[in-house]
């Protein structure tokens, strides 16, 4: 189902000339209320919405970065410079976990909170939910943006059952008691429920669930990660992929599999960039770099030129499920990159490399970085788990090893180790392990 058929099949040239004058105007709004534009852009030597440009230009402006938005926080300004209206206008504030312990305020309008719901709408009906559905949600929503998701549920007409996150009981009882046809969860929980319910001898092949729509960390797109969620659960598996200061459930992947599609479109303007160079990529279909997200028609903090830093594979080429947005893959955070010799390493693309060698591996690695911090030096230590009663064919590890080699171009020491002795995650894995490093 398309939520809006006359927005989201419209031609992308079509859609770029309307975001063309929709960010004209946005800027504007930026140069008359958000101190932080006004202060950056003319650091640059922009003064005007003129000297900016359009959309054509927006390379020439400067990126932001979330520590950025950070550092303008004050005890009188808690949310930063970036707020863009006076607190009177503010409907709603979200917050991030914050790994310093202060979290970031995340404001918004109440037609912020409407553009948000209707994008998170076009997202989930691209991946496959459809109104009358019963679908299980394991959000631990509370403070954080993914709350404004949940709107989209209802306006979808959707049976929304949440259960929480972290109960796997409650969970389960509600796909065998309501008969729950879909499931929105991690894929690292959607591969942990496959386990526990094996080992209790519970036939989910066989369960009402016919739709797995996974988010919050990259894994869902992987094609073996996908085959072997399928293979256990019997259901399809799309997924989602939004950012908390942009918006949330951003991109929906349809039923053809090949990458999410900007369920925002109007609302946001994607671009590539190269995160070492900082350097504009053309968004061509096979391209890959830095996703790069600037608000369109936000009120109540707006941004500009946003890093995600999610490293992403881009498809424009047509979709059969006629929508013409651009669709993204995330390959990984920049934060969690290592440099191997030189070369860029995403733990989830070995991951993914690894998962090539199922039924002989569980999905469940680990690399252990041998020194802190991002650059390391060859051979990389990953180690590998096997598969349940197995103690892998012959010469496993030397064939993962030259898989990883030709691949992803980087040397690997593989270690396996028996089913069930890595840790698993009922939320997001953790594919690094950086207990063995040394300074
Ligand atoms: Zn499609």
């Amino acid at each position: 189902m398309i939520v809006e058929p006359n927005v989201e099949t419209l031609p992308w040239s079509e859609q770029i000339r309307l975001d063309d004058v929709a960010y004209r105007k946005q800027l504007k709004y930026l140069f008359t209320h958000s101190p932080f534009y006004c202060e950056k852009l003319g650091r640059a030597g922009i003064d005007t919405p003129e000297q900016a440009g359009g959309l054509a230009d927006i390379a020439q402006l400067p990126t932001t970065e979330k520590d950025e938005l950070r550092a303008t926080r004050t005890d009188d300004q808690p949310i930063g410079t970036h707020l863009a209206v006076p607190m009177d206008k503010v409907a709603r504030i979200y917050s991030t976990s914050g790994t310093t312990g202060v979290p970031s305020y995340i404001p918004l309008t109440a037609q912020d909170v409407q553009n948000w719901v209707t994008t998170s709408a076009r997202s989930y009906a691209a991946c496959g939910l459809e109104s009358g559905m019963r679908m299980i949600s394991t959000y631990g929503a509370g403070p954080f943006v993914a709350g404004a998701a949940l709107d989209a549920f209802a306006k979808l007409g959707l049976c929304h059952i949440p259960v929480g996150s972290g109960n796997t009981e409650r969970l389960m009882m509600a796909v065998r008691l309501l008969k729950a046809q879909a499931i929105a969860l991690t894929p690292s929980y959607a591969l942990h429920l496959a386990e526990w319910a094996r080992e209790r001898n519970i036939d989910l092949k066989n369960s009402s669930v016919k739709h797995l729509l996974v988010a919050g960390e990259p894994g869902g797109g992987e094609p073996a990660m996908r085959a072997k969620l399928e293979e256990a659960w019997g259901a399809m598996v799309t997924e989602a992929m939004g950012i908390g200061d942009i918006s949330p459930s951003l991109w929906g992947e349809c039923p053809h599999q090949q990458g999410m599609h900007l369920g925002g479109r109007g609302f946001v303007h994607a671009e590539l960039i190269d995160p070492d160079s900082g350097a504009s990529i053309p968004m061509t279909d096979g391209a890959r770099g830095e996703l790069v997200l600037t608000h369109l028609r936000q009120q109540a903090a707006p941004l500009l030129r946003f890093r995600t830093r999610d490293h992403v594979m881009i498809w424009t080429a047509p979709c059969p499920c006629g929508r013409t947005a651009p669709r993204v893959r995330c390959i990984g955070r920049t934060d969690d990159m290592l440099i191997v010799r030189g070369v860029n390493v995403f733990p989830s693309a070995v991951r993914e490399v690894v998962n090539r060698f199922a039924p002989d591996v569980s999905g469940v690695i680990s690399i252990r970085p041998g020194i802190k911090g991002v650059k390391q030096s060859p051979p990389l230590k990953v180690v590998v788990e096997l598969a349940e009663k197995t103690a892998g064919p012959g010469q496993l590890a030397e064939r993962i090893e030259s898989e990883i080699r030709s691949a992803l171009v980087f040397s690997a020491a593989v270690e396996l180790a028996p089913y069930g002795t890595l840790p698993r995650s009922d939320y997001k894995s953790k594919i690094v392990d950086f207990s063995e490093a040394r300074q």
